[in-house]
């Protein structure tokens, strides 16, 4: 109907919407969202569109999308996204580009910068301005270099054109007149349909600022009595929309409720909520408004000419009318609008007018136009600055050409200084200065951002001035200078006598504004620098203000002070008693444009501007003076009683964020004064300023050590100054320096400290305007990079060739960074076996507007200074002097020789009038004991008290000596001259020869001294071997008669042996003797069998360290879990670590009882650790632990080869095994009168042999039980339980059937986890471990043998049948696991350890003697090696062969035969086309983990030495070592064939199962051998690689473009979303967090996750504990940037990366967290459990 010519569109489209709208949005406690948005889209966009486009909305759109983009990016930043700037090309850090752009910008390889947003911004790609260069990424450079072309297609024809300037004006006016309608219960009259409104009303509730979360939920269900989720459904709404309703109904309903919601809400705070009733109408008219509003935005997007209407109709003003245009109107209203208008509201600015220059200028200039009234409701708001409309400023006022514009055009400087006088008013104390006495520091903050549009707008100088500019510039400038004046001498401050102030006084606001203004200042002065007539207009200026300001004051009368024959009038002024404020910035403006124009050589002009009667030097340096008197004053502790506000306020006067514009200046003024001024009458004002006029006179004796106390520290504090307004010349202007050797300077003097990291250096460096210290471009000039280690940071070390700009008395060192360098530098001339002295470096000329300061040193006054100085130490005036304080006369001393050195060596000597050496050698006066400093110098050298000072005396000696030859030489004749330069280097050479002769006499003390020491240690040496003789024959004579005869006789050939493990030829265990020392008690203690416990802390965890498939689903409790197998992927285990620390168990118990009780009594303290849950910190290392491992001794066995041998014949493996099942069938007979089904029923006749009975097992050996006491049983019981409870997360119980299972187990599995270690780490089996894992490892394998004996033997045998089935399938025992089910070490570790129950009888407690067990686990051992290499073929050789051929090897003939075996017994689902070499080559490598695990194993339980091989790392050596070791032949098929006979029928069987079957047909997957080694995922190299991952991640469980955590699982590289609502998971009726969920799955409660917007890793524990640790991420300077703080970019450390992985490997992350937790008590609070 719209395109109806003869309608007028505006009535129209009222029309409509007055009909469709109401309905549209009726239901708006409950919408229907998607419903609404259908029926908005077909009643009222898409006719709108078809009207507007004149065709099919999509097809139009589509075609315009593809006629060409734009060339700016635009994006705007969501709070939380990454944003980059590059420090080389950005033309300041305010231009910023989106992930896209920048990933695809050059500046990728620049030294960027990565910040997180705080929202609102917008990227700045395609901004020619914005970039000094590469301003496009190529994706939009595509855009810019097409749009000449494109930009005529993509224009839009005159009909659409036409059509957009009828539709436009309507939408706006629509939009701009709802947003700012305020009648709540009518709507505009051609909006209004019938007379007869409904009674439909809302109650809405507006979002706040000022009323917690909380507070809003408790007030909704107070006032509405609603349930709490209905209200935590509001209040979230209302914080992210910003308003909502929350009840509807009729008027009067809704007025109640309003209400009751402020009468609740008063109740809570202050304040009530924000609330009206709005009728239904009103409200579904707003909303469509907003809607209506993002559907511009979008429409903006495709073209520039729907962008230019648009723009064109928000300016346009109504003629002769007063009234602001569209945009302005918005504007002023924006404050009063909600969130969620707002949003709308700037996305459209920022599509439609930033989008395109010329009209960014003209809405520029409209915000300018209305920037008071702006800038004040943004005061009044109660929002954060993103949501306001003046946070736009930045995209404005940082462009150059725009900045220009504004303050020619629009004196947009003048405007800001004047909306900051206007805000600040209610600050101005009756002298119209500020006093922020009880300010708002809320109210205040938002002033800031005022300051900071001052900043932004001078952020570019002009490189063109034309007069306007100049203009418009100098009347800015002057109004800023109205500001400094509401400022200089603000805040004043009178000392307190007699009393303490009873409130310290608020003086941070003043001192936060003095750092917001630091920059702005120094750009004021740099801007007026720029042009000379400027700064003497503008030093005109500001001269004229600073005279205003001192005009109070010259009332008194001037008072006479004379000294040495000098006068000073002056008026009388007090800092001790007279008010004084530090805030002088019109002073040190001044200052500042002094040296600017002493640099650019206009003050030859200034007489012009200002004549020399109005100038008045000594009033300009007056005030700064007297601030300096007030820091010396705090520093002789004379203002105590102010407090301490003034000690923070004299702190940040000389600190980093401020001296620039405060300390600094004032000692420029003060530089100024001494170069203008006649030099006695400065040094008089400043010797009357201190008040230490008397002190120099005649010293009157007074016995108050107070006094005498601060009045030296006066005198050291006036000292110093003295030298730093001689000596400071390193300002651009004061000297002919440049900035860059101003910052080398500072940098030398931190460094002088100490090597410092990047960060720190930068910390302590001002900041310019751009947040640049300019460190970068100086460093590497003075400094070299020390990298960091696998800690810490990289460092930076002073060049040596820079030490010899150290001074002592560099003006910005503070009272500790001074002694500390001089420390550090004395310590080092020592080291270098040089003199002490450190001596002042030669300082650069002065300029010429300053070199009168020099005469300060050579003046009456000065050498009566330093020479009473001097004087009253010489005289041992002990208590009127200091150390301090001659270190200063020296320094001041050697300045003055300096400079007089340097100026002789410039000019010929009559030319020279600074004539300090002759000053310095005159008498001090006419008396007869006169003395002149020379002489007193010499004397100096004999106090014994200033013997640290001797070496300076004497260089200070040489430099007279060097200027009086200077002097001399140029009056004498040339030869004579030569001669003594003869004689100094003659005096140069004696004093080398002693420094020689000096060092070869320490060298030969030091050559002595190690002399001395090798003769005691080799005595020592000579001792030790005589104690072990003893010791070594005494053991040979306990060992019995025997036994030393057999050892002889085989001597040569046992030590071929000794190096086997299992079988016949087994050799001795090498079992110590071990004394321990309890950590506790101290005492020391044997471990024996018979003796109380012994215990070790341990710690026990379940661990997913190995597993092989991360996706199974663990189970959470183990309540039904059968723990006898392990399945092969190894999922998850138990581990037993140990931080290897010795107790005895009484004292443990007594320890651990001792924190029970000491906790119970602190009731409500957190704690570290879990109590209930045995957790204790190991009392000396602090690890974290939670039982204890008893030590037990092992027994040492060896065995009779001969006796060996001679079993050997009769015992075959066939025999062994047939005894072994006669006896367990036999005990299933006994049982089976008893209970029937556990018995196995044997199955094989074939085997039995009736010659065999019960008690055949018994004849190959037997000996009595070990006896264990009854300390050792309490404790193997106490640890097992753990091992059962941790391991399985059930409820403790000592009889349980599984303890015996859970020991074994976490025996293999720990064993498996230190092999993998020792794999990963690259080290040798045996002789690498650390002590801790190599004795907790001892400990728990010998646990694990004798904790049988503490479980009924008919268990253990039950456990060990079960086990056997896997070997021996005769048995048949119910749910066995086919060969693939099993993990073969666990079985194995099983069978050996419950093996000696089969020895077990009812009347006699026996087990195998050695002799039985070497066989007992030589066949056990080979046997699950067969089963094992079976597991191997079947599930690993199954790859298909590539083109490589081998030759037939032994092995690969053996292998193909076995190959043929076993495709026979699967019926062919096994192919047989494997060559044997392929398959041989997968059993060797297959097998290795298992034969390392197992050497381990035997080795900790029998104590028998392993070969040197496997002390080495050797891939070939190792399998031949390990082979020999376990007693296998090296062709591992070798052993098929041996046994064959036995093994055939059991191969049938493993083969023949039906999983092995469906494995082999491919219906299931096997796990394949040798297992993955596990490690922390990859990382990019690249950190914004991640953060641009994270960019992409999307809550799993919410749409809403809210800011996310995401964080990445470094297990398993799963993304999270953590610390939001939306993914926390109900586990066990608890609320999880995503991280603390997924730990339970991933990695059994522990895990590593890298928070990534916050480059940091968190290790958690379960639901309670976690910490954080730093990202393997470093920056250039091999630091770490938690929370991306500074922002550099970031690479990763491999070795730190490594670390952590050894972290999680060595399951050493619960023991880091209780680590951390114990020193950082801050995480305390955290609740880790929603992570
Ligand atoms: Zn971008
Ligand atoms: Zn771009
Ligand atoms: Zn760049
Ligand atoms: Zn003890
Ligand atoms: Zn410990
Ligand atoms: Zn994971
Ligand atoms: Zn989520």
């Amino acid at each position: 109907m719209w395109w109806d010519e003869r309608f007028d569109f505006q009535t129209t489209f009222l029309q409509c919407l007055a009909k469709h709208v109401p309905n549209i949005y009726s239901a708006e406690m409950d919408p229907l969202l998607e419903k609404q948005e259908e029926m908005v889209q077909t009643t009222i966009f898409y006719p709108m569109e078809c009207y507007l486009f004149g065709e099919d909305p999509d097809i139009f759109l589509e075609k315009l999308q593809q006629s060409g983009t734009s060339q700016l990016c635009g994006k705007v930043f969501k709070g939380g996204e990454t944003t980059y700037s590059c420090r080389d090309c950005a033309v300041d850090p305010t231009c910023v580009l989106c992930m896209d752009c920048f990933q695809n910008s050059i500046h990728k390889n620049h030294r960027y910068k990565m910040h997180s947003s705080t929202g609102g911004g917008f990227c700045d790609c395609g901004d020619t301005e914005a970039w000094k260069t590469g301003p496009l990424c190529t994706k939009h450079e595509h855009g810019a270099s097409g749009t000449a072309k494109e930009n005529s297609e993509c224009q839009l024809n005159e009909e659409v054109m036409e059509h957009s300037r009828r539709v436009f004006p309507s939408v706006i006016k629509y939009i701009v007149d709802m947003l700012i309608w305020e009648e709540e219960k009518e709507l505009p009259l051609e909006l209004t349909i019938s007379r007869e409104k409904a009674d439909n009303y809302y109650c809405v509730l507006f979002n706040d600022e000022h009323h917690s979360y909380d507070h809003v939920i408790y007030s909704l269900q107070r006032a509405l009595g609603c349930e709490l989720g209905e209200a935590q459904l509001h209040t979230t709404a209302i914080d992210k929309e910003g308003r909502r309703a929350v009840k509807a109904g009729h008027y009067a309903t809704c007025q109640e409720a309003k209400e009751e919601i402020k009468r609740h809400s008063e109740n809570v705070s202050q304040r009530p909520l924000h609330v009206e009733v709005l009728h239904a109408d009103v409200m579904a008219h707003q909303k469509f408004a907003l809607r209506l509003g993002s559907w511009l935005n979008k429409l903006m997007s495709y073209s520039s000419d729907f962008r230019q209407i648009f723009c064109q109709i928000c300016l346009k003003e109504d003629a002769g009318s007063e009234k602001p245009c569209f945009i302005s109107k918005l504007m002023l209203w924006d404050a009063k609008l909600h969130k969620g208008a707002r949003k709308v509201l700037h996305e459209l600015i920022f599509s439609s007018f930033f989008m395109e220059m010329e009209y960014k200028k003209l809405f520029a200039v409209e915000f300018v136009k209305y920037y008071k009234a702006l800038q004040k409701e943004y005061i009044n708001d109660d929002h954060d600055r993103v949501l306001s409309v003046t946070a736009l400023s930045v995209q404005m006022f940082t462009v150059p050409t725009l900045a220009r514009h504004l303050i020619e055009e629009q004196k947009v400087i003048t405007t800001i200084t004047e909306t900051l006088l206007e805000v600040l008013p209610e600050y101005l104390d009756k002298n119209d200065k500020f006093n922020f006495q009880g300010y708002n520091q809320e109210k205040l903050n938002r002033v800031y951002a005022v300051i900071y549009d001052l900043r932004y707008v001078l952020i570019s100088k002009p490189t063109l001035w034309t007069d306007h500019l100049r203009e418009r510039f100098l009347e800015g400038f002057v109004s800023f200078l109205r500001i400094l004046t509401c400022m200089q001498g603000m805040e004043e401050i009178k000392r307190q006598i007699g009393q303490h102030i009873e409130v310290d006084p608020d003086w941070e606001a003043a001192i936060a504004i003095q750092m917001q203004l630091k920059n702005i200042l120094l750009m004021f002065q740099e801007w007026c620098a720029c042009d000379e007539e400027l700064l003497l207009k503008a030093y005109k200026e500001c001269h004229k203000a600073v005279m205003r300001c001192s005009a109070n004051g010259r009332s008194r009368e001037k008072t006479v002070f004379h000294l040495c024959g000098h006068t000073l009038e002056s008026r009388p002024y007090r800092v001790s008693t007279d008010p004084v404020s530090i805030h002088l910035p019109l002073s040190r403006t001044l200052a500042g444009l002094h040296v600017r124009l002493s640099k650019t050589g206009t003050i030859s002009r200034l007489h012009e501007f200002v004549s020399p009667e109005e100038f008045q030097v000594d009033l300009l340096v007056e005030y700064p003076l007297r601030c300096l008197v007030l820091v010396a004053q705090v520093a002789a502790e004379m203002w105590r009683r102010n407090g301490l506000s003034l000690i923070s306020q004299v702190f940040y006067y000389q600190d980093v964020k401020c001296r620039e514009e405060m300390y600094d200046k004032d000692i420029i003024m003060l530089q100024i004064g001494a170069s203008l001024m006649d030099p006695n009458h400065f040094l008089l004002l400043i010797l009357q300023r201190y008040e230490l006029a008397d002190a120099f006179k005649k010293m009157k004796p007074t016995k108050d050590q107070d006094l005498i106390k601060q009045c030296n520290v006066l005198i050291e504090e006036m000292l110093q100054i003295l030298i730093y307004v001689v000596g400071e010349r390193y300002v651009p202007g004061v000297s002919n320096v440049t900035k860059e050797d101003v910052i080398m300077r500072e940098i030398i003097h931190l460094l002088c400290i100490e090597p410092m990291a990047h960060s720190a250096i930068t910390k302590s460096l001002p900041e310019n305007e751009n947040n640049e210290t300019g460190l970068e471009n100086v460093i590497d000039k003075v400094a070299t990079f020390k990298k960091p280690g696998v800690s810490g940071h990289g460092v930076y070390e002073l060049k040596d060739e820079c030490l010899k700009e150290f001074n002592m008395f560099f003006y910005h060192y503070t009272k500790t960074q001074h002694s500390k360098a001089e420390h550090t530098q004395k310590k080092r001339r020592k080291q270098e076996n040089r003199d002490e002295a450190l001596p002042p470096p030669p300082p650069p000329d002065f300029s010429p507007a300053f070199s009168n300061v020099v005469r300060l040193l050579n003046c009456d006054v000065m050498m009566h200074i330093l020479r009473t100085i001097l004087q009253r130490a010489v005289e041992l005036e002990t208590h009127l002097w200091t150390e301090a304080m001659i270190q200063m006369v020296l320094h001041l001393l050697s300045l003055g020789l300096l400079e007089e050195k340097q100026q002789l060596q410039k000019s010929p000597e009559e030319e020279v009038t600074f004539d300090f050496y002759h000053k310095a050698t005159r008498m001090g006066s006419s008396a007869l004991n006169a003395v002149n400093i020379l002489m007193l110098l010499e004397k100096l050298k004999r106090v014994p008290q200033l013997e640290a000072q001797k070496d300076t005396v004497s260089w200070i000696l040489q430099m007279f000596n060097t200027v009086k030859r200077l002097r001399e030489k140029s009056s004498l004749a040339t030869t004579v001259a030569a001669t003594s330069g003869l004689e100094a280097t003659k005096g140069d050479e004696s004093t080398q020869d002693k420094e020689k002769a000096e060092r070869k006499r320490k060298a030969e003390a030091a050559r002595l001294h190690r002399q001395k020491i090798m003769a005691q240690m080799s005595a020592l040496q000579r001792n030790f071997i005589e104690t072990h003789k003893i010791l070594y024959e005494n053991t040979l004579e306990t060992q019995g008669k025997e036994d030393a005869i057999m050892e002889e006789e085989s001597m040569s050939l046992a030590i071929d042996y000794s190096k086997i493990a299992l079988g016949p030829k087994r050799g001795p265990s090498v079992a110590e003797k071990e004394v321990l020392t309890c950590i506790l008690c101290q005492e020391e203690q044997e471990v024996k069998l018979e003796s109380a416990a012994m215990v070790l802390s341990a710690c026990v965890q379940k661990s997913t360290a190995l597993t092989q498939n991360r996706s199974r689903i663990l189970e959470l409790s183990g309540d039904t879990l059968d723990p006898l197998f392990m399945h092969p992927d190894l999922p998850c285990g138990t581990h037993t670590g140990s931080c290897g620390h010795v107790m005895h168990a009484a004292c443990w118990q007594k320890y651990f009882e001792a924190m029970q009780l000491n906790f119970r009594q602190r009731l409500h303290v957190e704690q570290i650790f879990d109590l209930e849950n045995g957790e204790y910190l190991c009392p000396l290392c602090k690890s974290l632990c939670n039982t204890v491992i008893p030590i037990v001794p092992l027994q040492a066995q060896k065995i009779n080869s001969e006796d060996a041998e001679a079993v050997a014949q009769i015992l075959s493996l066939a025999r062994w095994l047939e005894i072994v099942i006669v006896r367990i069938s036999g005990y299933s007979m006994k049982n089976a009168k008893g209970e029937k089904q556990n018995a196995p029923a044997f199955i094989n006749k074939g085997v039995g042999n009736s010659a065999l009975e019960f008690h055949s097992i018994l004849s190959f050996g037997v000996q009595p039980s070990i006896k264990y006491s009854s300390s050792i049983k309490e404790m193997l019981i106490l640890f097992a339980t753990t091992i059962y409870r941790v391991g399985l997360k059930v409820a403790p119980n000592e009889a349980d059937y599984r303890i015996p299972m859970m020991t074994w187990s976490t025996c293999a599995f720990t064993i498996q986890c230190i092999e993998n270690l020792l794999e990963t780490e690259g080290k040798p089996l045996f002789g690498s471990l650390q002590n801790r894992q190599h004795s907790g490892l001892k400990a728990l394998v010998q646990f694990a043998a004798a904790q049988r004996t503490t479980s009924p033997q008919v268990l253990i045998q039950k456990h060990l049948i079960r086990l056997l089935g896997v070997l021996l399938p005769n048995f048949k025992v119910e749910d066995t696991p086919s060969l693939l089910e099993v993990d073969m070490f666990h079985v194995l570790v099983g069978v050996v350890l419950s093996f000696p129950s089969l020895y077990w009888e009812d009347t006699v407690d026996l087990q195998p003697s050695s002799i039985s067990s070497a066989y007992n686990h030589l066949y056990l051992f080979h046997l699950t090696t067969l089963a094992h290499i079976t597991q191997i073929v079947l599930s690993s050789a199954t790859e298909s062969p590539t083109a490589r051929s081998h030759d037939n090897s032994e092995e690969a003939c053996s292998a193909q035969s076995f190959c043929k075996e076993v495709c026979r017994y699967t019926s062919g689902c096994f192919s047989q086309d494997i060559p044997g070499w392929l398959v041989w080559d997968c059993v060797k490598k297959g097998i290795m983990p298992y034969l390392r695990c197992a050497a381990l194993f035997f080795h900790y339980l029998l104590g028998v030495s392993p070969p040197e091989e496997l002390l080495q790392v050797s891939e070939e050596g190792q399998f031949k070592a390990l082979c020999s070791y376990l007693s296998l032949p090296t062709n591992l098929f070798l052993l098929f064939q041996e046994y064959w006979d036995t093994v055939n029928p059991l191969l049938q069987r493993w083969c023949a199962d039906p999983v092995v079957l469906s494995c082999l047909k491919g219906e299931s997957i096997a796990i394949r051998y040798p297992r993955k080694r596990n490690s922390l995922i990859e990382l990019p190299e690249d950190y914004s690689c991640l953060l641009n991952q994270a960019s992409q991640f999307r809550c799993p469980r919410s749409s809403d473009d809210e800011q996310k955590h995401p964080v990445l699982c470094l297990f398993c590289g799963a993304m999270l979303c953590s610390q939001n609502t939306c993914c926390q998971e109900l586990v066990n009726g608890e609320e999880l967090g995503a991280c603390t969920s997924h730990a339970l799955q991933c990695g059994a409660g522990v895990c590593m996750f890298l928070k990534i917007r916050e480059c940091k890793v968190v290790l958690i524990e379960g639901k309670t504990r976690g910490c954080l640790y730093p990202a393997p991420y470093l920056d250039e300077y091999g630091e770490t940037d938690p929370g991306l703080k500074r922002g550099n970019p970031l690479h990763l450390c491999r070795e730190r990366y490594r670390k952590l992985h050894l972290l999680w490997q060595q399951h050493c992350i619960i023991e880091e967290i209780a680590r951390s937790q114990e020193t950082n008590q801050i995480f305390f609070g955290f609740n880790w459990q929603l992570l």
